[in-house]
């Protein structure tokens, strides 16, 4: 068997979800709406799935949704896409990141990845036989340290993988941030998977941009997004990949390898959800934000330090006031058993050592009842 998936954990989402419904407790841990996505978007996936649409569709995705992913680019970045060879469809931001990876890299490649990271990056960089180079971010400011980062390119880099905004730091990287990755992946001719699944969900005035709109990067840059997250309907499993004309390609061809296609009648809804008005945008934007700040002035009040999230669905804590003294996986299994209430442990999101390990992250996607029942159990818990 496969060594590096035999070494490879069972998720911590699925691991900390099964718990939650093991004890009954209330769900802050995986990263997902308790609210249905925009109903036109439901309806038009209903209405393609009886309207015959339910065989495969095109390797790259169905013209609706790449002429979808192109417009989007042009309406929220200015970005001018090719719909025929610059947009990949594929299922799920997940595959979309490994079929990325494996556009580009060889075995004995370097990757640059920055911690803390989500779960899938580490092993698919390993299972391509690329060698990932980490550098670390750290709570309570997750500012990238600039220097390390330089050192961490090499005459080996062939690419980085950037998430921004970012799970679980809530980080959304400044222009000045992005000017300095650009620099390194310019001079040494590397590429960057941009991982920009929380894309549209940003507050307080920040805005995300995307790595690709900067200077020498367009044909550089791999970017991501995710239906999922753009209208709350994670279990659809449908990402889209914009890159350079000289670069899709091989990642069609991954794609043909990973799925093949991802199912028509969703792609045709999904195209449907790019296209509704800025309105809904904002919306969802300024909805998630009033719920961070309910759950963020909930925990604060508990005594929680709350650290800031600049957008995602996550909100990281620091659990010492509260006078717990276990680590971080010790909090969140505590919590989920005697407050009913499950987080995720921070340091999952770590692959070296001396990992920071008092953050527990809380999902404030969810119907402020749910949030405020959630509080109340941690209320009683303390
Ligand atoms: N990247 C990040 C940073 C995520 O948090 C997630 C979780 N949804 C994904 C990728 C995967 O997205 P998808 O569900 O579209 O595969
Ligand atoms: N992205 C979601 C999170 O970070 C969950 C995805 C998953 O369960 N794999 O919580």
């Amino acid at each position: 068997q496969n060594d590096l998936l035999s070494a490879t954990g069972t998720t911590v989402f699925t691991v900390m979800s099964a718990l939650a419904v093991q004890h009954g407790a209330i769900n802050l841990g995986q990263g997902f709406p308790d609210q249905e996505g925009p109903e036109v978007v439901v309806r038009a996936a209903a209405e393609a799935l009886l309207d015959n649409r339910n065989q495969y569709p095109p390797l790259t995705g169905v013209p609706e949704l790449r002429n979808a992913v192109a417009g989007a680019n042009r309406r929220f970045y200015g970005l001018e896409i090719d719909p025929l060879s610059e947009v990949v469809v594929t299922s799920g931001a997940t595959e979309a990141i490994t079929a990325c990876l494996m556009a580009v890299l060889n075995p004995g490649d370097e990757c640059v990845l920055i911690e803390p990271l989500y779960d899938t990056y580490l092993p698919v960089v390993r299972m391509l036989g690329a060698v990932p180079r980490l550098v670390r971010l750290a709570p309570p400011r997750w500012e990238l340290p600039r220097a390390e980062l330089a050192a961490a390119f090499g005459p080996r880099t062939k690419a980085i993988l950037l998430n921004s905004p970012m799970n679980p730091a809530g980080k959304v990287f400044t222009a000045a941030e992005l000017a300095f990755v650009a620099d390194l992946v310019q001079r040494h001719g590397a590429y960057a998977v941009c991982d920009e699944v929380y894309e549209h969900l940003t507050f307080d005035g920040w805005s995300h941009i995307p790595l690709m709109t900067l200077p020498g990067m367009r044909e550089r840059c791999m970017r991501i997004g995710s239906a999922g997250k753009t209208f709350s309907l994670t279990g659809w499993k449908v990402g889209y990949i914009t890159a350079d004309r000289s670069l899709a390609p091989n990642i069609a061809k991954a794609h043909q390898l990973l799925t093949f296609t991802t199912p028509p009648n969703l792609q045709r809804a999904v195209a449907v959800g790019l296209g509704l008005d800025d309105a809904y945008f904002s919306g969802l934007s300024a909805d998630l934000q009033a719920k961070r700040d309910r759950l963020a002035a909930g925990l604060s009040a508990l005594g929680f330090g709350v650290l800031p999230t600049q957008g995602s669905y996550f909100i990281t804590a620091d659990f010492r006031p509260l006078g717990f003294t276990g680590d971080d996986v010790a909090f969140c299994r505590h919590i989920t058993e005697a407050a009913k209430v499950t987080a995720i442990p921070v340091s999952a999101f770590y692959a070296g050592e001396g990992a920071p390990n008092h953050y527990a992250r809380f999902a404030f996607c969810k119907a402020d009842a749910v949030l405020d029942e959630a509080l109340a159990r941690l209320g009683a818990w303390k």
